[in-house]
């Protein structure tokens, strides 16, 4: 008997769906200078979870070390949503991104080893999940390295890839991710396909790959809310986030862009969001030229092209600071 599966209500074929392309057809938009996919590829999708588990709170908020009920939020992640995703995972026979706070892999080595051991991609993500804001070069050092020993203690991983917890990064940071050896970064905002991000402006400066996100793409803002600590109160329905992110996964396959989503467990591995995640993979991988990857396989596609560095540098302000 067939297994019943819950539907979420989907709009591919609906009035003002992007229409899957035919395999070979070129995108629509001109694809970025020196910038191609592999052959018989015409757009990439990943899909890549931020483990952030207690840490988010922690790093923002030290006193909810004390509120039982919001530690418990957190650890709905390591504790139940964790093997639901790798269950999913495994039935779609994707391989996924998890980018891991070094804490957090220390706090929870056992379902961190159970993420690696599922052949899945881990990846650097702060040590407590502090911002990199405010900090000074020493501080976002510390917690670099100390992410990184964590990483190799408790999974014997040197990660390659870097997302700045919250996303929150200052203009030292390339550079110090780079000097680390890292290969790619998956932080800014400005881009539809991954380029080559130079980490100053003297030639030869060192050079990572940077693979665009976007808040659009991140589960926190239309799921997430702790009373008084994050989120609007307003949670949206896993149907329309489905349709939100099947519409640009479309229009970016048609641009022959990046689609790079950003989950966590502890809010996609909720039930119903699952099942709505499970649906966007499937449609991710029906799409026909549709190359669903980790990041560390199209960073380092991205590496192999000759691509021209892109440098972003602070604005002088009028007063001349
Ligand atoms: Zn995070």
């Amino acid at each position: 008997m067939p297994r019943s599966r819950p539907h979420i209500p989907s709009i591919a074929g609906a009035p003002g769906a992007v229409a899957p392309r035919a395999a070979g057809q070129p995108a629509s938009g001109p694809l970025p200078a020196g910038f191609r996919w592999p052959d018989g590829v015409r757009a990439a999708a990943t899909f890549t979870f931020d483990l952030d588990a207690e840490a988010a709170m922690l790093a923002d908020h030290p006193r909810t070390a004390d509120f039982l009920d919001v530690m418990a939020h957190q650890r709905y992640g390591p504790r139940t949503a964790v093997p639901r995703l790798l269950r999913l995972l495994d039935r779609r026979r994707a391989r996924a991104t998890f980018f891991v706070p070094g804490w957090v892999a220390e706090q929870w080595p056992a379902v961190t080893r159970s993420i690696r051991d599922a052949g899945h991609e881990i990846a650097h993500h702060g040590y407590l999940h502090e911002s990199a804001r405010a900090m000074d070069e020493a501080t976002e050092e510390r917690a670099l390295v100390r992410g990184l020993a964590a990483l190799d203690t408790i999974l014997g991983v040197r990660p390659s890839g870097y997302r700045a917890p919250s996303w929150d990064m200052n203009w030292r940071t390339p550079g110090l991710v780079a000097r680390y050896g890292f290969r790619y970064s998956s932080n800014l905002m400005d881009a539809d396909h991954p380029y080559r991000l130079a980490t100053g402006p003297e030639p030869g400066a060192a050079t990572l790959i940077e693979l665009p996100v976007h808040w659009a793409l991140d589960d926190w803002e239309p799921y997430n809310y702790l009373p008084g600590l994050t989120g609007t109160g307003v949670i949206l329905s896993p149907s329309v986030v489905l349709v939100r992110w099947t519409l640009e996964l479309e229009a970016l396959a048609a641009e022959g862009g990046l689609f790079n989503l950003t989950n966590h467990p502890f809010v996609s591995g909720r039930a119903s969001r699952a099942v709505a995640l499970e649906q966007l993979i499937e449609r991710a991988q029906a799409i026909d030229g549709m190359w669903v990857a980790t990041c560390d396989e199209i960073a380092t596609w991205t590496e192999s092209l000759d691509l021209p560095p892109v440098l972003h540098e602070r604005p002088k302000l009028p007063n001349g600071d």
